[in-house]
């Protein structure tokens, strides 16, 4: 009896106070890594509702299954296409971006992405051989057409673009507080039990996986890094990393090790990770200057940590080895 009572008056409780848990999950989606840290009433269903969209934008975007809708766009170039809306939206958000980065970032490098992916250099006739450039897309609508030979490659911007739509879920199942990792683009949602912000760390591109070489405080935001030191080979001593110069169609010869954006947006930041990159550090602060419409931090090849200044009092570097410096 007294038991019962006891069961009675916790299921009350639970009642009362609604249900609050913590989903942690881990997934290898898109060619990464991803953990989810969902709390919430409805952390279970929107767990599951953003791991089921993850799962779907890959059947969109990978570049190597042979039954997703990219495969079947490049294997199509030349031809009039009908395509899905989100590949009709990133794409159409992938061509501006080309053009207001002068081409730093450019979706028609699936060529030279694909002959990188062999793990040796591949031979310059070859690669001078791919065909490229945005305007040889014609996109009204879900109308495509792409000149014959031309291939597509999302890798710089679909985990972005999946985290936006990961963000959108959180909004509908109203997740007070989540982090959500999707390889190295990190959204932070809301802010910790305890009423302060994430702690987000910066990668040390001189170390291993788990080295930072400081922590930014996050709230609500996007937090999304490009680097050399991510993926690539080693070829006669050389390393060769992921992150190609669309003018040479080789990988940037940046005077950046590592480049961090700050945003409001997931397929903004990833695209300018890697556009910011490829300009270098003189570009990336010009077209910040220019902008002003998102947080950055730069590591220089040369050991110095460029922040711009709202990020002042939110971020901590925390290995001496490098110099602090607040873009003016
Ligand atoms: P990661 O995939 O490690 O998060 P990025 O967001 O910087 O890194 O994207 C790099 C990927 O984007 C490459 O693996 C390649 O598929 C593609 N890519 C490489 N260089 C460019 C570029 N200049 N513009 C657009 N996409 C690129
Ligand atoms: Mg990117």
């Amino acid at each position: 009896m007294v038991k019962r009572m006891i069961a009675c008056c916790l299921l009350l409780v639970l009642a009362l106070f609604g249900c609050t848990e913590t989903k942690n999950t881990q997934y290898y989606m898109m060619d990464t890594v991803m953990s989810f840290s969902i709390t919430g009433e409805n952390a279970i269903a929107a767990e599951r509702a953003i791991a089921d969209r993850v799962a779907q934008l890959e059947t969109v975007f990978s570049p190597t299954r042979e039954d997703s809708e990219l495969f079947r766009v490049n294997e199509n170039a030349g031809s009039a296409m009908e395509v899905s809306r989100d590949f009709a939206n990133l794409l159409a958000l992938s061509l501006k971006a080309s053009a207001e980065t002068q081409g730093a970032f450019d979706v028609t490098l699936g060529g030279a992405v694909e002959l990188w992916a062999h793990g040796k250099v591949p031979a310059s006739e070859e690669l001078e051989a791919q065909v490229t450039g945005s305007e040889k897309i014609s996109l009204f609508e879900n109308t495509l057409q792409t000149q014959k030979g031309l291939k597509l490659n999302f890798g710089a911007v679909a985990k972005g673009y999946a985290s936006d739509c990961a963000k959108e879920i959180l909004e509908e199942y109203e997740i007070p507080r989540a982090l959500l990792s999707l390889g190295g683009n990190i959204y932070a949602h809301g802010e910790k039990e305890d009423g302060t912000p994430w702690n987000i760390g910066v990668r040390d591109p001189w170390g291993e996986a788990q080295d930072w070489l400081g922590i930014l405080t996050a709230r609500d935001e996007f937090i999304i890094a490009s680097g050399d030191y991510e993926r690539g080979f080693e070829e006669d001593g050389v390393r060769y990393h992921h992150i190609l110069d669309p003018k040479t169609r080789r990988p940037a010869t940046s005077d950046l090790r590592e480049t961090v954006v700050v945003s409001q947006n997931g397929s903004r930041g990833d695209i300018l990770s890697t556009a910011l990159f490829v300009m270098g550090e003189e570009k990336a602060v010009a077209y910040w200057k220019n902008t002003r419409d998102f947080e950055m931090i730069l590591v220089s090849s040369d050991g110095r940590v460029l922040i711009t200044p709202n990020l002042k009092e939110r971020f901590t570097l925390t290995k001496d080895s490098y110099i602090l410096e607040v873009i003016g």
